[in-house]
């Protein structure tokens, strides 16, 4: 098979998709897309200290003052509070 045939076959899939959707289903995903948008606002890089709680926006005044031997970053918000770290109030990370 060529890469050709790949492709459209591939395009094919998505326009199948495209003609099945639902009103339902085109909201949802205009809820999701301006769900992304607002979390926009969270999305990293984010830092943190080993031996601190918080995580820190680079340019927050406390992310300055992180040892570089505690450094840790994340890049994302979720991926900081899932690692344990709760977001500051300085920066609003
Ligand atoms: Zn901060």
């Amino acid at each position: 098979m060529s890469v050709h045939e790949l492709q459209s076959q591939h395009t094919g899939d998505e326009s199948a998709v495209d003609s099945g959707i639902t009103e339902v289903e085109r909201l949802q995903q205009r809820i999701a897309i301006l769900e992304q948008k607002l979390q926009g606002a969270c999305v990293g890089p984010f830092w943190a200290s080993n031996v601190g709680r918080h995580f820190h926006r680079p340019t927050c005044e406390w992310a300055q003052k992180i040892s570089p031997w505690n450094f840790v970053q994340f890049a994302g918000h979720e991926e900081a509070v899932a690692a344990g770290f709760r977001p500051c109030k300085t920066c609003r990370s």
